[in-house]
C-alpha cells in the first residue's frame, strides 16, 4: 500500500488553512498523487464551519502529531513553530504558502510554491490554470471562501489583483454572489459570546519566535470591538496565564472590526513596549486603537517583529 502524505495548514486553523488543504488534496488527486490526504491541526472555527455546512462536507480529520519520516505537505504556513508536533523529523514533500519564510529547514529537495498574494487559494487557483485542470463547483466555493476570509472580502491591504481576479472567476463557477455569501460567512465567524476567554484568545493565535523572544499575535473578527473589550478583565487573566505557561515575552490580541476595517489591540507582557514603539503611541489600560489596521501579516507582524 502506498504511504499516506498528509496535507495541512497551520495550528489554530483558519478558513484558508482548511479549504486550501482540501483543494490541495483534490488537486493532488488530479495530478496522480493519490496518497495525499487533508488533515487539520485544530478545531474548525465557526466561519469555516459555515463553508463546510454550505457544501455539506466534513472537516478533514484531526492530526495531533507526526512520526519520523512522515510525508507532509504544508499549506498556508511554513514556520515549524506554527506546524504539527514532530515536523522537524517529517519529510516535507511540498509547501504552498503566502507568508514570510522563517524557521524552516528541510533535509531533502521539495516543491515550494510561494507567492505574496492575499491567500493560499489564489496560488492554488493559478495552479489549476497552469496544469490545465477544470475547477469544479465545490473547489470554487472552497477557494472563494478562503480568499474572502483572508482578504476580508478584498478589503485587507494584503489583497492583490491576483486575488481579485481569482475571486471574480471563482464566484462565477461557484454560482455565488461573493459579497452576499462572503458577508454571511464572515459574520458566522464573529459570534464570540459562546467562547470562554481562554478559548477566545487561542481561536486564531500565531506564535512567533524572534531574537530569542517568543510572542503571540492572536486575532478575532467582530462586528463590535466594544462587545469584545467589555470582557477585558477575563481576557487579560487568560492572556497572563498563557504568557506564564508558554514563557512569552508578549501577547497581542487584535480585535478586528470586519465592517469598519479597524482594530483594537490588547497587549500584555514584558515586551509590550515593542508595540508602543511600532505604532508611536502609548497603550492605555493595556490597549490601543489602530485605524485602518486589519491585517496581522502586513500591518502588525512586520512592524512589531522589528521592535521585539
Ligand atoms: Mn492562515
Ligand atoms: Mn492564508
Amino acid at each position: 500500500m502506498e504511504e499516506k502524505v498528509f496535507i495541512f495548514g497551520h495550528q489554530n486553523p483558519d478558513t484558508d488553512s482548511i479549504c486550501s488543504s482540501l483543494v490541495e488534496e483534490y488537486l493532488g488527486h488530479k495530478n496522480g498523487w493519490h496518497s495525499v490526504e487533508a488533515r487539520r491541526l485544530g478545531n474548525v472555527n465557526e466561519e469555516t464551519q459555515y463553508v463546510l455546512d454550505y457544501l455539506g462536507i466534513e472537516a478533514p480529520a484531526l492530526l495531533e502529531e507526526v512520526e519520523e519520516g512522515q510525508g507532509v505537505i504544508l499549506i498556508d504556513h511554513n514556520e515549524f513553530n506554527q506546524s504539527v508536533k514532530g515536523i522537524e523529523k517529517a519529510k516535507i514533500w511540498a509547501v504552498t504558502d503566502h507568508h514570510r519564510i522563517a524557521n524552516i529547514e528541510t533535509g531533502d529537495p521539495l516543491y515550494y510554491t510561494a507567492k505574496p498574494y492575499g491567500c493560499t487559494s489564489t496560488i492554488l487557483f493559478e495552479e489549476f490554470k497552469r496544469l490545465g485542470h477544470t475547477i469544479e463547483k465545490k473547489e470554487a466555493i472552497l477557494m472563494a471562501s478562503a480568499i474572502i476570509s483572508d482578504t476580508l472580502l478584498l478589503k485587507s491591504p494584503t489583497t492583490t489583483d491576483y486575488d481579485r481576479k481569482a475571486l471574480e472567476e471563482l464566484a462565477k463557477i461557484a454560482e455565488i454572489d461573493a459579497n452576499e455569501y462572503g458577508l454571511a460567512m464572515l459574520k458566522a465567524g464573529t459570534n464570540l459570546d459562546k467562547f470562554t476567554a481562554e478559548q477566545l484568545i487561542c481561536l486564531d493565535a500565531k506564535m512567533l519566535n524572534t531574537k530569542g523572544t517568543k510572542y503571540v499575535i492572536a486575532q478575532v473578527n467582530t462586528v463590535s470591538i466594544e462587545d469584545v473589550l467589555a470582557r477585558q478583565e477575563e481576557l487579560e487573566k487568560a492572556i497572563l496565564a498563557e504568557i506564564e505557561q508558554k514563557g512569552l515575552g508578549m501577547f497581542i490580541l487584535a480585535i478586528t472590526d470586519i465592517l469598519a476595517s479597524n482594530s483594537e489591540i490588547l497587549v500584555l507582557g514584558d515586551k509590550a513596549e515593542a508595540v508602543e514603539k511600532s505604532f508611536g503611541k502609548k497603550l492605555e489600560n493595556h490597549h490601543m486603537f489602530l485605524e485602518g489596521v486589519v491585517s496581522r501579516k502586513k500591518q502588525l507582524l512586520p512592524l512589531i517583529d522589528k521592535n521585539v
